[in-house]
Protein backbone atom coordinates (compact mmCIF):
# COMPACT_ATOMS: atom_id res chain seq x y z
CA UNK A 1 0.00 0.00 0.00
CA UNK A 2 1.12 3.50 -0.74
CA UNK A 3 1.93 6.05 1.59
CA UNK A 4 1.16 9.04 0.19
CA UNK A 5 3.23 12.24 1.97
CA UNK A 6 1.31 15.31 3.89
CA UNK A 7 1.31 18.51 2.07
CA UNK A 8 2.79 19.77 5.33
CA UNK A 9 5.53 17.03 5.03
CA UNK A 10 6.12 18.22 0.98
CA UNK A 11 6.29 21.54 2.56
CA UNK A 12 8.67 20.53 4.89
CA UNK A 13 10.94 19.05 2.39
CA UNK A 14 11.09 21.42 0.06
CA UNK A 15 12.03 24.30 2.92
CA UNK A 16 15.13 21.76 2.96
CA UNK A 17 17.83 24.27 4.40
CA UNK A 18 20.75 22.05 4.25
CA UNK A 19 23.98 23.12 2.90
CA UNK A 20 23.98 22.66 -0.86
CA UNK A 21 27.17 22.23 -2.86
CA UNK A 22 27.63 24.45 -6.05
CA UNK A 23 29.83 23.56 -9.23
CA UNK A 24 32.36 25.78 -8.12
CA UNK A 25 32.82 24.53 -4.53
CA UNK A 26 33.13 21.15 -6.09
CA UNK A 27 35.53 22.33 -7.94
CA UNK A 28 37.26 23.94 -6.38
CA UNK A 29 37.19 20.93 -3.64
CA UNK A 30 38.27 18.43 -6.50
CA UNK A 31 40.88 20.63 -7.36
CA UNK A 32 42.35 20.37 -3.70
CA UNK A 33 43.10 17.15 -4.01
CA UNK A 34 44.89 17.13 -7.07
CA UNK A 35 48.33 18.18 -6.57
CA UNK A 36 49.48 20.03 -10.07
CA UNK A 37 45.92 21.73 -10.38
CA UNK A 38 45.54 25.04 -10.79
CA UNK A 39 42.93 27.88 -10.00
CA UNK A 40 43.17 28.10 -14.06
CA UNK A 41 41.20 24.84 -13.74
CA UNK A 42 38.57 26.54 -11.55
CA UNK A 43 38.07 29.99 -13.92
CA UNK A 44 38.02 27.76 -16.63
CA UNK A 45 34.94 25.17 -15.91
CA UNK A 46 33.12 28.40 -13.99
CA UNK A 47 33.49 30.32 -17.35
CA UNK A 48 32.16 27.12 -19.51
CA UNK A 49 28.87 26.60 -16.87
CA UNK A 50 28.51 30.99 -17.69
CA UNK A 51 28.21 30.26 -21.43
CA UNK A 52 25.87 27.35 -20.61
CA UNK A 53 23.68 29.02 -18.58
CA UNK A 54 22.95 31.70 -21.49
CA UNK A 55 22.97 29.00 -24.03
CA UNK A 56 20.13 27.68 -21.20
CA UNK A 57 18.61 30.79 -21.41
CA UNK A 58 18.33 31.16 -25.02
CA UNK A 59 16.93 27.70 -25.95
CA UNK A 60 14.20 28.01 -23.17
CA UNK A 61 13.02 31.70 -24.85
CA UNK A 62 12.86 29.82 -27.74
CA UNK A 63 10.51 31.50 -30.34
CA UNK A 64 10.05 34.61 -28.18
CA UNK A 65 13.21 35.67 -28.92
CA UNK A 66 13.07 34.52 -32.42
CA UNK A 67 16.07 32.03 -32.23
CA UNK A 68 14.29 28.95 -33.61
CA UNK A 69 14.61 27.91 -37.35
CA UNK A 70 17.56 27.59 -39.92
CA UNK A 71 20.02 29.83 -40.81
CA UNK A 72 19.75 29.12 -44.11
CA UNK A 73 24.25 28.35 -43.87
CA UNK A 74 26.13 25.29 -44.04
CA UNK A 75 28.87 24.15 -41.33
CA UNK A 76 31.78 22.79 -42.29
CA UNK A 77 30.25 18.94 -42.31
CA UNK A 78 27.75 20.46 -45.07
CA UNK A 79 25.06 20.25 -42.71
CA UNK A 80 22.63 23.18 -42.21
CA UNK A 81 23.09 25.45 -39.41
CA UNK A 82 19.99 26.51 -37.24
CA UNK A 83 20.32 30.00 -36.20
CA UNK A 84 20.90 28.69 -32.68
CA UNK A 85 24.07 26.43 -33.78
CA UNK A 86 25.78 30.01 -34.86
CA UNK A 87 24.31 31.95 -31.66
CA UNK A 88 25.33 29.19 -29.04
CA UNK A 89 28.92 28.90 -30.56
CA UNK A 90 29.05 32.76 -30.63
CA UNK A 91 28.26 32.63 -27.42
CA UNK A 92 30.74 29.86 -26.41
CA UNK A 93 33.72 31.41 -28.17
CA UNK A 94 32.61 34.96 -26.44
CA UNK A 95 32.82 33.20 -22.69
CA UNK A 96 35.79 31.42 -23.56
CA UNK A 97 38.27 33.39 -25.10
CA UNK A 98 39.13 36.27 -22.50
CA UNK A 99 40.08 34.03 -19.33
CA UNK A 100 43.51 33.69 -19.81
CA UNK A 101 43.08 29.63 -19.73
CA UNK A 102 42.91 28.53 -22.83
CA UNK A 103 45.36 28.24 -25.74
CA UNK A 104 43.23 27.90 -27.93
CA UNK A 105 39.54 26.27 -28.58
CA UNK A 106 37.60 23.90 -31.70
CA UNK A 107 34.05 23.97 -32.12
CA UNK A 108 31.99 21.48 -34.36
CA UNK A 109 30.35 24.68 -36.29
CA UNK A 110 33.86 25.91 -37.97
CA UNK A 111 36.48 24.55 -40.08
CA UNK A 112 39.43 25.51 -38.45
CA UNK A 113 40.24 25.70 -34.46
CA UNK A 114 40.01 29.42 -32.88
CA UNK A 115 42.94 31.24 -32.15
CA UNK A 116 42.60 33.41 -28.91
CA UNK A 117 42.62 37.25 -29.69
CA UNK A 118 46.04 38.57 -29.37
CA UNK A 119 45.07 41.04 -26.16
CA UNK A 120 44.20 38.08 -23.95
CA UNK A 121 47.08 35.68 -22.44
CA UNK A 122 47.71 32.34 -23.43
CA UNK A 123 46.67 29.38 -20.53
CA UNK A 124 47.58 25.64 -20.75
CA UNK A 125 44.61 23.98 -21.47
CA UNK A 126 42.45 23.57 -24.67
CA UNK A 127 38.77 23.21 -25.29
CA UNK A 128 37.15 21.43 -28.00
CA UNK A 129 33.10 21.84 -27.78
CA UNK A 130 29.97 20.86 -29.84
CA UNK A 131 27.46 24.13 -28.95
CA UNK A 132 24.24 22.65 -29.67
CA UNK A 133 24.24 19.09 -30.04
CA UNK A 134 21.28 17.66 -30.92
CA UNK A 135 20.01 20.96 -32.86
CA UNK A 136 17.82 19.25 -35.62
CA UNK A 137 15.09 18.54 -32.32
CA UNK A 138 15.31 22.28 -31.67
CA UNK A 139 12.74 23.41 -33.27
CA UNK A 140 10.83 20.12 -31.97
CA UNK A 141 11.58 21.39 -28.54
CA UNK A 142 13.20 18.46 -27.65
CA UNK A 143 16.13 17.92 -25.29
CA UNK A 144 19.44 19.70 -26.75
CA UNK A 145 22.84 20.12 -24.80
CA UNK A 146 26.43 21.09 -25.45
CA UNK A 147 29.00 19.10 -25.14
CA UNK A 148 32.54 20.43 -24.00
CA UNK A 149 35.84 18.03 -23.78
CA UNK A 150 39.26 19.44 -22.06
CA UNK A 151 43.22 18.83 -23.24
CA UNK A 152 46.48 20.01 -21.16
CA UNK A 153 48.78 21.98 -23.04
CA UNK A 154 51.90 22.20 -22.14
CA UNK A 155 53.52 24.25 -24.78
CA UNK A 156 53.61 28.11 -24.70
CA UNK A 157 53.08 29.04 -28.37
CA UNK A 158 49.51 29.06 -29.95
CA UNK A 159 48.56 25.47 -30.56
CA UNK A 160 48.64 23.73 -34.46
CA UNK A 161 45.85 21.71 -35.36
CA UNK A 162 47.62 19.08 -34.49
CA UNK A 163 48.18 19.71 -31.29
CA UNK A 164 44.59 19.65 -30.79
CA UNK A 165 44.38 16.03 -31.94
CA UNK A 166 45.06 13.90 -29.06
CA UNK A 167 43.60 10.93 -28.27
CA UNK A 168 40.30 11.13 -25.68
CA UNK A 169 42.40 9.24 -23.04
CA UNK A 170 44.56 12.66 -22.41
CA UNK A 171 41.84 14.68 -21.99
CA UNK A 172 41.49 15.83 -18.22
CA UNK A 173 37.68 16.90 -18.21
CA UNK A 174 34.29 16.51 -20.17
CA UNK A 175 30.90 16.93 -19.60
CA UNK A 176 27.90 18.29 -21.24
CA UNK A 177 24.62 20.37 -20.93
CA UNK A 178 21.28 19.13 -21.02
CA UNK A 179 18.48 21.58 -21.59
CA UNK A 180 15.58 19.78 -21.17
CA UNK A 181 13.03 20.28 -18.60
CA UNK A 182 15.60 21.45 -16.10
CA UNK A 183 19.27 21.75 -17.22
CA UNK A 184 21.65 19.56 -16.00
CA UNK A 185 25.52 19.42 -15.88
CA UNK A 186 27.15 16.56 -16.71
CA UNK A 187 31.08 16.09 -15.62
CA UNK A 188 33.84 14.15 -15.41
CA UNK A 189 37.16 15.02 -14.07
CA UNK A 190 38.34 11.22 -14.01
CA UNK A 191 37.04 10.90 -10.84
CA UNK A 192 33.81 9.37 -11.40
CA UNK A 193 30.94 11.63 -12.98
CA UNK A 194 28.90 13.88 -10.93
CA UNK A 195 25.74 15.79 -12.26
CA UNK A 196 24.38 19.41 -11.43
CA UNK A 197 21.24 21.26 -11.79
CA UNK A 198 20.56 24.88 -13.01
CA UNK A 199 18.72 26.65 -9.97
CA UNK A 200 17.22 29.30 -12.22
CA UNK A 201 16.22 31.78 -9.09
CA UNK A 202 19.97 31.61 -7.94
CA UNK A 203 21.54 31.17 -11.40
CA UNK A 204 24.04 28.28 -9.93
CA UNK A 205 24.51 24.61 -10.47
CA UNK A 206 24.12 22.60 -8.08
CA UNK A 207 25.12 19.40 -7.20
CA UNK A 208 22.65 16.77 -7.44
CA UNK A 209 23.69 13.51 -8.80
CA UNK A 210 26.34 12.63 -7.05
CA UNK A 211 28.60 9.47 -8.31
CA UNK A 212 26.58 8.37 -11.15
CA UNK A 213 26.73 4.75 -11.81
CA UNK A 214 25.30 3.10 -15.25
CA UNK A 215 22.85 0.83 -13.57
CA UNK A 216 23.63 -2.83 -15.30
CA UNK A 217 21.09 -5.13 -16.65
CA UNK A 218 18.96 -3.02 -18.34
CA UNK A 219 17.29 -4.67 -21.56
CA UNK A 220 17.22 -1.56 -23.56
CA UNK A 221 18.95 -0.26 -27.27
CA UNK A 222 19.03 2.75 -29.11
CA UNK A 223 19.97 3.11 -32.60
CA UNK A 224 18.16 4.43 -36.36
CA UNK A 225 16.19 1.94 -37.68
CA UNK A 226 15.22 3.23 -40.86
CA UNK A 227 19.57 2.61 -41.61
CA UNK A 228 18.52 -0.92 -40.91
CA UNK A 229 19.46 -2.01 -44.27
CA UNK A 230 22.87 -0.17 -44.46
CA UNK A 231 23.68 -2.33 -41.31
CA UNK A 232 26.73 -4.57 -41.07
CA UNK A 233 26.11 -7.99 -40.29
CA UNK A 234 27.43 -7.84 -36.51
CA UNK A 235 25.10 -4.97 -35.85
CA UNK A 236 22.21 -6.74 -37.66
CA UNK A 237 22.92 -9.24 -35.80
CA UNK A 238 22.68 -7.65 -32.14
CA UNK A 239 19.91 -5.98 -33.32
CA UNK A 240 18.21 -8.79 -34.39
CA UNK A 241 18.83 -10.81 -31.44
CA UNK A 242 17.29 -7.87 -29.13
CA UNK A 243 14.05 -7.87 -31.05
CA UNK A 244 13.25 -11.25 -31.17
CA UNK A 245 13.18 -11.36 -27.77
CA UNK A 246 12.58 -14.27 -25.33
CA UNK A 247 11.69 -15.95 -28.38
CA UNK A 248 15.53 -15.34 -29.40
CA UNK A 249 18.85 -16.42 -28.29
CA UNK A 250 19.01 -14.00 -25.53
CA UNK A 251 15.76 -15.25 -24.41
CA UNK A 252 15.05 -11.90 -23.20
CA UNK A 253 12.65 -8.79 -23.87
CA UNK A 254 14.87 -5.57 -25.11
CA UNK A 255 13.02 -2.05 -25.03
CA UNK A 256 13.68 0.59 -27.73
CA UNK A 257 14.35 4.14 -27.69
CA UNK A 258 15.40 7.01 -30.61
CA UNK A 259 15.82 10.28 -29.53
CA UNK A 260 17.91 11.36 -32.04
CA UNK A 261 19.97 13.82 -29.47
CA UNK A 262 22.83 12.16 -27.96
CA UNK A 263 23.29 14.41 -25.23
CA UNK A 264 19.76 12.92 -24.38
CA UNK A 265 20.80 9.58 -25.20
CA UNK A 266 23.73 9.59 -23.13
CA UNK A 267 21.71 11.21 -19.93
CA UNK A 268 19.14 8.25 -20.65
CA UNK A 269 21.94 5.03 -20.03
CA UNK A 270 23.82 7.33 -17.54
CA UNK A 271 20.45 6.84 -15.22
CA UNK A 272 18.71 3.84 -16.90
CA UNK A 273 21.28 2.01 -18.44
CA UNK A 274 20.93 -0.02 -21.98
CA UNK A 275 23.37 0.86 -24.93
CA UNK A 276 23.33 3.42 -28.17
CA UNK A 277 24.58 2.49 -31.73
CA UNK A 278 25.59 4.87 -34.01
CA UNK A 279 27.25 2.41 -36.24
CA UNK A 280 29.69 2.28 -39.33
CA UNK A 281 26.69 1.43 -42.07
CA UNK A 282 26.95 1.37 -46.07
CA UNK A 283 24.36 4.28 -46.27
CA UNK A 284 27.93 6.06 -47.81
CA UNK A 285 30.67 4.07 -47.86
CA UNK A 286 33.34 6.84 -47.50
CA UNK A 287 31.92 8.18 -44.31
CA UNK A 288 33.67 6.14 -41.63
CA UNK A 289 30.47 7.07 -39.49
CA UNK A 290 28.33 9.70 -38.39
CA UNK A 291 29.55 11.41 -34.84
CA UNK A 292 32.11 13.71 -34.58
CA UNK A 293 35.61 12.10 -32.36
CA UNK A 294 36.19 15.10 -30.94
CA UNK A 295 33.21 16.73 -30.01
CA UNK A 296 30.81 13.95 -29.36
CA UNK A 297 32.79 10.28 -28.78
CA UNK A 298 35.70 11.19 -27.11
CA UNK A 299 34.23 13.41 -24.36
CA UNK A 300 30.85 10.78 -24.26
CA UNK A 301 33.68 8.21 -23.92
CA UNK A 302 35.54 9.91 -20.80
CA UNK A 303 32.07 10.52 -18.85
CA UNK A 304 30.49 6.95 -19.88
CA UNK A 305 33.56 5.06 -19.07
CA UNK A 306 33.46 7.06 -15.22
CA UNK A 307 30.25 5.78 -15.08
CA UNK A 308 31.41 2.23 -15.03
CA UNK A 309 30.51 1.74 -19.13
CA UNK A 310 32.00 1.35 -22.19
CA UNK A 311 32.27 2.91 -25.09
CA UNK A 312 34.00 1.54 -28.73
CA UNK A 313 33.57 2.23 -32.56
CA UNK A 314 32.78 -2.06 -32.60
CA UNK A 315 36.57 -2.28 -33.26
CA UNK A 316 38.71 -0.33 -31.40
CA UNK A 317 38.08 1.70 -27.59
CA UNK A 318 37.55 5.26 -28.16
CA UNK A 319 39.60 7.03 -25.91
CA UNK A 320 42.15 4.97 -27.55
CA UNK A 321 41.45 6.35 -30.87
CA UNK A 322 44.56 8.80 -32.36
CA UNK A 323 43.02 11.66 -34.49
CA UNK A 324 44.11 12.31 -38.14
CA UNK A 325 41.59 15.39 -38.30
CA UNK A 326 39.55 18.11 -36.27
CA UNK A 327 35.87 16.66 -37.67
CA UNK A 328 36.82 12.91 -37.73
CA UNK A 329 34.00 11.22 -37.78
CA UNK A 330 33.53 7.56 -36.45
CA UNK A 331 31.35 4.49 -35.08
CA UNK A 332 29.89 4.87 -31.91
CA UNK A 333 28.57 2.16 -29.53
CA UNK A 334 28.59 2.99 -25.80
CA UNK A 335 27.09 1.99 -22.88
CA UNK A 336 26.30 -0.74 -20.69
CA UNK A 337 29.96 -2.53 -20.23
CA UNK A 338 28.66 -6.07 -20.88
CA UNK A 339 26.71 -5.15 -23.88
CA UNK A 340 29.07 -2.94 -25.53
CA UNK A 341 31.23 -6.48 -24.96
CA UNK A 342 28.94 -8.51 -26.51
CA UNK A 343 28.50 -6.01 -29.50
CA UNK A 344 32.53 -5.75 -29.96
CA UNK A 345 32.60 -9.46 -30.06
CA UNK A 346 30.11 -9.72 -32.86
CA UNK A 347 32.36 -7.98 -34.55
CA UNK A 348 35.46 -9.57 -33.99
CA UNK A 349 33.75 -13.04 -34.61
CA UNK A 350 32.70 -11.44 -38.13
CA UNK A 351 35.92 -10.03 -39.83
CA UNK A 352 37.62 -13.38 -38.19
CA UNK A 353 34.84 -15.07 -41.02
CA UNK A 354 36.06 -12.39 -43.50
CA UNK A 355 40.34 -12.65 -42.80
MN1 LIG B 1 26.29 17.16 -32.11
MN1 LIG C 1 26.07 20.71 -32.87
Amino acid sequence: MHHFRSTAQLTKSSMNTEQQVTLTQFIIEQQRRLPDASGAFTLLLNNIATACKQISHRVNRGALIGVLGSAESENVQGEVQKKLDIITHDIMVNALNWGGQLAGMASEEVDEPIDIPSQYALGNYLVLFDPLDGSSNIDINLTVGSIFSILRYPKTVAPETEDYLRPGHEQVCAGFVLYGPSTLLILTTGDGVNGFTLDPDIGEFILTHRNIRIPEKYNEFAINMSNQRFWEPPVKRYVDECVQGSEGPRGEYFNMRWIASLVAEVYRILTRGGVFLYPYDYKDPSKPGRLRLMYEANPMAFIVEQAGGACSTGRERILDIKPSSIHQRVPLVLGDKNEVERIVDYHHQYDQTQA
